[in-house]
């Protein structure tokens, strides 16, 4: 028998943004394997085995999971959002180049699902309606001296900039050094939007100032979208505003 290993998005909360393709992918699994919380929204099946375990152990978890289907399962790995993005799917490829020559023949299957960035853009109308660029603010597996010549790049370049994992417990500062990074190059009044807990019960959405951006008002479940020198805010009496970025960029230092 031969096993298959998918990694599966699971969109950013609420069920209604797994996509068809996950939801038939993981009805179809035996054993998943998962960061507790992503696993527990999946609703329990029947005979369907979860292995939960934390967030830091994700190659652990890609060798556990593929060691599973190698044994000839249907295995799922599950990740929060897009497997792609900061997430399992790189961490199951890393496993396989590094392992065993067998696991190169397993049939593995990556299914996509809405990243953060994409929805909490969707609440806030278009911020990423123009070029943009994405980083992850834990130096966890990257110096931090990177992270700050990417910000350098990405704010100078003028790219919108979609910043995931910007605190945790153990990471608290690294969020405000990079606001302050960025006030290097962008005017205080570039928007900037803290995307909490999106497509959650707890879901929060607020729009600030670079000049005003707090790093405290963003936890391990925050989203933050910087604008670049062409983002604009739409003020809307009794709505919330619109932020967005237009299509088009006439000057060459946009
Ligand atoms: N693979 C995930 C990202 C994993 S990194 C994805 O594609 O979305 C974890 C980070 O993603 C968090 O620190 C936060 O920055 C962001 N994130 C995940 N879910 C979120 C949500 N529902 N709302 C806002 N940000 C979220």
């Amino acid at each position: 028998m031969s096993g298959q290993l998918a990694v599966i998005g699971l969109g950013p909360g609420d069920a209604r943004y797994l996509t068809r393709e996950a939801a038939e992918v993981l009805a179809a699994a035996q054993a998943l394997y998962g960061y507790g919380p992503y696993l527990d929204r999946v609703p329990p099946r029947a005979g369907q085995v979860c292995h939960a375990s934390d967030n830091r152990e994700e190659g652990a978890r890609a060798q556990a999971a593929l060691a599973h289907a190698g044994r000839g399962a249907r295995v799922a790995v599950v990740s929060g959002g897009d497997p792609g993005v900061f997430a399992m799917a790189a961490a199951v490829c890393e496993a396989i180049e590094a392992g065993p020559p067998s696991w190169r023949a397993l049939d593995l299957l990556v299914v996509p699902g809405v990243t953060a960035m994409l929805a909490v853009a969707a609440r806030i109308g278009a911020p990423l309606g123009h070029d943009f660029c994405t980083l992850s603010l834990s130096d966890n597996l990257k110096p931090w001296e990177l992270i700050e010549r990417r910000l350098d790049a990405a704010a100078s370049a003028g790219f919108v900039i979609a910043l995931y994992n910007p605190v945790s417990r153990s990471r608290p500062w690294q969020l405000g050094a990079a606001l302050e990074r960025l006030r290097r190059h962008l005017p205080p009044s570039t928007p900037v939007v803290f995307g909490r807990a999106v497509a959650r019960p707890e879901e929060q959405v607020t729009v600030t100032t670079l000049d005003a951006a707090d790093a405290s008002q963003a936890d391990m479940a925050t989203l933050v979208i910087v604008g670049s020198r062409a983002t604009r805010v739409i003020a809307r009496s009794g709505r919330s505003p619109l932020v967005y970025t237009p299509r088009a960029a006439a000057e060459v230092n946009a």
